[in-house]
């Protein structure tokens, strides 16, 4: 690997993926476009909480990366270190390490999910941050309700049928909407458990949930999880999670056996290894998404600080913002391997969406409040309008269509192996 003219993007989520696709289709002559990313796929993150709510199938929220590029190549692997002085990246792949030469890198690694923050966090709550994190949890709820058809303590069922979601920003208000819905449909399929067994609470240490929203949309997305049954918290704070419970500030414990946190991230450590300077876990960049004193490196996404000419704020970590950085960073590129002025980094939000249950969203676009059905359309067809290549939009289409008129698929599917069942009278495998 010795190529002398090389942009190399770290980093195949929104940002990343956005930018190999611009940069494909502009990429000047003489140079070549490396795309690294330690999954195949890139994760469209706001649409875990349907494949934890069994809404949608996990391979749905995921778009391959080879697909995506023409003209660029893609390497399945994760950076570990980078020399910016000797201009090179080991990265480990499959086939051992492997070392890259580079003109031009861009760092678009995002941020990782938290599990310090509340004592017992690490060990006994459930993250939703990766497609396995969807599954596991997924899977966590269809056991706990199969666990309870055959369980006779009373204690013991409502613990297993008790679920706590932690955090009432988008993904903690989704979580609890999707699992809401999901609990009441496929309940028929479970006839020794009772609707009242049944139960989701969401813990919002702030006065109200969705803060990002108008306080009109938040108080809408609340009456709605509510009228449907979700027991909201707001002004309430998770102190210590244990395996079967949740203690809260105010002295209360709830008896649950599952937490799902959705709260906290913290910065992707590679950025630590480089020197540079981070404010809240962040790559401080300039306007122009460069980084001061390391020419040739550049950040966008949420592992970048990224001010923003608009309104002179740092831009928020969202995949709206994420993708508009990643277009002005295509253009400056262009221009930079061209010798031609740079352009600062300047956007207007269209508003935010959120899906809050099945069929049922809430939207603040250009100012105008949107929720229930229309909200959610408006979600689904966004996301589907970022999915790679036609004939993927159109199966993806297809499948979310006929989702939303059959019920609920219930299958727990499990990756058990031949190996793992060969002793067929012995103990079922314990895997989720
Ligand atoms: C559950 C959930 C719900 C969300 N809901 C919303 C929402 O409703 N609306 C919204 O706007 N935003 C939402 N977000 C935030 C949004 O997903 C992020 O802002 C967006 O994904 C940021 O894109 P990114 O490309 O910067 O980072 P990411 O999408 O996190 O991508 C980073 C990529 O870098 C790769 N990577 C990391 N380190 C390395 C390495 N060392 N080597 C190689 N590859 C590496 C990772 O595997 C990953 O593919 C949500 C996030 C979560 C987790």
């Amino acid at each position: 690997m010795n190529a002398t003219r090389t942009i190399a993007i770290v980093g195949g989520g929104f940002a990343g993926t956005t930018l190999a696709r611009a940069l494909d289709r502009s990429l000047p002559a003489g140079f070549e476009l490396l795309l690294i990313s330690e999954e195949s796929y890139s994760t469209f993150h706001p649409m875990l909480p349907e494949a934890v709510g069994a809404s949608i199938f996990p391979e749905q929220v995921v778009a391959p990366i080879r697909q995506m590029l023409t003209r660029g190549r893609f390497i399945m692997g994760r950076v570990a270190s980078i020399d910016r002085q000797a201009r090179t990246l080991r990265c480990a792949t499959l086939a051992g390490d492997i070392e890259v030469h580079f003109e031009h890198l861009v760092l678009a690694i995002g941020n990782r999910a938290r599990l310090d923050l509340i004592p017992g966090l690490a060990e006994h709550a459930l993250p939703l941050k990766t497609v396995g994190d969807a599954m596991h949890i997924r899977n966590t709820v269809l056991r706990r309700i199969a666990q309870i058809e055959l369980e006779d303590d009373p204690v013991v069922r409502r613990r297993l049928g008790h679920f706590v979601v932690i955090g009432g920003g988008f993904s903690g208000v989704e979580v609890a909407g999707e699992l809401v819905d999901c609990l009441k449909s496929i309940r028929r399929y479970y006839p020794r458990v009772a609707a009242g067994e049944l139960k989701v609470t969401l813990l919002q240490d702030q006065p109200r949930l969705l803060l990002e929203l108008s306080e009109r949309l938040g108080r809408a997305a609340q009456r709605s999880l509510e009228a449907r049954g979700v027991d909201v918290r707001t002004r309430r704070r998770a102190t210590v999670v244990h395996a079967d419970s949740v203690m809260l500030d105010d002295g209360a414990v709830l008896q649950s056996a599952t937490v799902i946190c959705t709260i906290g991230t913290r910065p992707n450590p590679l950025l630590e290894t480089l020197g540079l300077p981070i404010e809240r876990g962040r790559m401080v960049v300039r306007g122009d998404l460069s980084i001061e004193n390391a020419p040739g490196i550049w950040a966008i996404g949420d592992c970048a600080q990224v001010p923003n000419a608009r309104d002179g704020r740092v831009a928020p970590p969202t995949a709206q913002f994420a993708v508009r950085e990643a277009h002005c960073l295509a253009r400056n590129l262009v221009a930079a391997v061209t010798n031609r002025p740079l352009e600062q980094f300047d956007y207007r939000a269209r508003g935010s969406m959120a899906a809050i249950g099945h069929m049922k969203g809430v939207a603040d676009i250009f100012g105008v409040p949107l929720w229930g059905l229309p909200a959610w359309l408006l979600w689904r067809a966004y996301y589907l309008s970022q999915m790679p290549t036609l004939g993927r939009k159109i199966r993806i289409f297809v499948e979310w269509t006929w989702g939303m008129f059959f019920p609920t698929d219930i299958t727990h599917l499990r990756f058990t192996r031949s190996q793992e069942i060969v002793d067929s009278v012995g103990p079922a495998p314990r895997q989720v």
